[in-house]
């Protein structure tokens, strides 16, 4: 809204185009690697850049930031559109960085023919032992004062293949004494040669990230190329090259990344728990990707909700995951239709009921929404309710089903308990019951009350289903502070995934449209999985538990 504060980033963005710096042109960029799926942390950064273009009458891009060959793949490339189109946001060009391969070289012959760039030829481990720390200076190397034609010559030799991975590098010739670390003769260019997923076999010399990134930005004419903090060291060799080439100036700013309890957020862990078989792939519906989420029954909206609530600082925190699961239950609450669901069925035979017959009663989808209606729900003879809404010997505030204890029935009739029925085991079967005719719609015309109302499904109506719960999938709060050198797998919460076989569900529910959220009542927010969920075997998710529920 026009009066919310504006956070730091677009508190920027507003005083350039107030300046007319860029003739007021706002144009930011996703550049994503293609390496994995994306996840909710990426969807910060998605609704961060996507949400500036729209606000500011701006653009955005989506850029594959496809420099390395070897762990990148046209699967990502593919999931991460449907997902970013999942959410909500269009982008204005697509563009891979892959596509700047050859303009990349050529601005790299022409450093070096400046004499800021060079080929080095020494070891990566050397390499990196001649850095220096923040305290003592680096050293140079002994190849950094070749000529530019013996430069010129290498390069154009690494580039045709001539040489094995690690024989040479490409590196800026900067300052050895820098007190940024960053500029003491970074890399540019390594020699690997592995198939590409864009380009094949064209190339065997790969620009790294700095090199790259900056430069696809001043290509694209980025205003405000928006990254998370950890670059923010990178940031004077970001500027460097673009100053050193005099190409377009487009600039960096760094926000902080969302860190959630509970939760995993980096790719590499995401396909240690697939590769190992941790979680059924990358749409496990406890994975905190985009399409895991989408298929636990997360909906966009709350996605885009939490990010804008959460609001973009320059500190890392850890968000709480109840900021996330509010986010859904508020948006849940506004569109998922109530249903009726028993997860751990419990016969009851209401013994005044007329043998062989059935009604149908009216039952209100969505008390937040008049306009989503009413719908029949049948009852008869015999139902299921939730074996712990029974209890044989019960404590005075248990308002549910006891020995001669009255409840209401949602939608349906008051129900006393006459006798619990058990098997030689002493286990309880199933339930005798009589139900008030005079109750229809749940009161009673003397004016007799009952504290408890229970859901219920009829049995012979209902249709089964298995329900699926989720609980955390790490057992730790934050995973940040799990001991140096220890196997974050280790933290994985063994009871993450709970399988509730021969549950019944009222038969509305056998042919919901698969992508429609529900809600149990009392049970929470579910909906129907996308993967296994079939005509003749229903399986549910729980999306997220209720905050709170009509009856305890
Ligand atoms: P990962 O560590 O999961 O591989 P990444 O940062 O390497 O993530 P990229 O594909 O490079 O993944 O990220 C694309 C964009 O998303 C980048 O601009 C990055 O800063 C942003 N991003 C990634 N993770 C987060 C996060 N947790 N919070 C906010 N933004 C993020
Ligand atoms: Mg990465
Ligand atoms: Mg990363």
């Amino acid at each position: 809204s026009e009066s919310a504060k504006l956070d730091f980033i677009r508190e920027i963005v507003a005083r350039d185009v107030q300046a007319n710096t860029h003739q007021g042109r706002v144009h930011t960029r996703f550049p994503p690697e293609p390496n994995g799926y994306l996840h909710i942390g990426h969807a910060k950064s998605i609704c961060l850049n996507f949400g500036i273009a729209q606000e500011f009458g701006g653009k955005c891009n989506l850029r594959f930031d496809d420099t390395n060959p070897t762990k990148e793949d046209v699967e990502y490339v593919e999931s991460i559109q449907e997902d970013i189109r999942w959410l909500g946001f269009e982008w204005d060009e697509l563009h891979f960085a892959s596509d700047y391969f050859e303009q990349l070289y050529e601005w790299s012959c022409e450093l070096i023919r400046k004499e800021l760039a060079y080929v080095d030829s020494q070891t990566l481990e050397e390499i990196r032992q001649q850095r220096g720390t923040a305290t003592e200076p680096g050293q140079e190397s002994r190849y950094r004062n070749r000529s530019v034609d013996e430069n010129l010559d290498l390069f154009s030799r690494m580039r045709s293949g001539e040489f094995a991975d690690g024989e040479h590098v490409l590196r800026a010739r900067i300052d050895m004494a820098s007190k940024h670390l960053i500029l003491r003769d970074p890399l540019m260019y390594r020699i690997r040669h592995a198939e590409h997923h864009r380009t094949g076999n064209q190339w065997c010399i790969y620009p790294m990230y700095d090199y790259a990134h900056g430069q696809s930005d001043a290509i694209e004419e980025i205003t405000h190329s928006i990254c998370t903090l950890e670059f923010d060291t990178h940031r004077p060799l970001y500027d460097w090259f673009i100053e050193k080439l005099g190409i377009f100036p487009s600039h960096q700013y760094e926000f902080a990344r969302l860190n959630l309890t509970y939760t995993v957020m980096s790719k590499r862990k995401f396909i240690d728990l697939v590769d190992g078989n941790y979680v059924d792939g990358w749409d496990d519906p406890r994975m905190p990707t985009l399409s895991g989420m989408r298929r636990r029954g997360y909906t966009p909206e709350a996605i885009r909700n939490f990010c804008s609530e959460i609001g973009v600082t320059k500190y890392n925190g850890l968000t709480d995951l109840v900021v996330l699961e509010n986010a859904l239950r508020a948006d849940l609450n506004k569109r998922a239709e109530r249903r009726m669901a028993v997860l751990d069925p419990l016969r009851v035979v209401i013994t005044n009921y007329p043998e062989g017959e059935s009604e149908e009663l009216d039952a209100v989808n969505n008390p937040e929404d008049e306009s989503a209606g009413t719908r029949k729900i049948p009852f008869g003879r015999e139902i299921f309710i939730e074996r712990d809404d029974f209890m044989e010997d019960p404590p005075k505030k248990f308002f549910r089903l006891g020995p001669g204890r009255e409840v209401r029935l949602r939608w349906a009739y008051f129900l006393t308990c006459q006798e619990a029925i058990k098997d030689e085991d002493g286990n309880i079967v199933e339930l005798r019951c009589t139900y008030d005719p005079e109750t229809k719609g749940g009161n009673a015309p003397d004016g007799r009350k009952v504290k408890g109302t229970i859901h219920w499904v009829s049995a012979e109506h209902s249709v089964e289903a298995e329900v699926r719960l989720y609980d955390h999938l790490l057992k730790v709060e934050n995973p940040a502070d799990m001991p140096e050198g220890q196997d974050w797998k280790e933290a994985l919460n063994e009871n993450s995934l709970s399988v509730l076989k021969g549950c019944r569900l009222e038969p509305s529910l056998a042919d919901n449209d698969g992508a429609m959220p529900v809600q149990f009542e009392r049970k929470g927010y579910f909906i129907q999985d996308a993967r296994d969920s079939a005509a003749g075997h229903l399986v549910f998710n729980r999306t997220v538990s209720l905050k709170d529920s009509w009856s305890k």
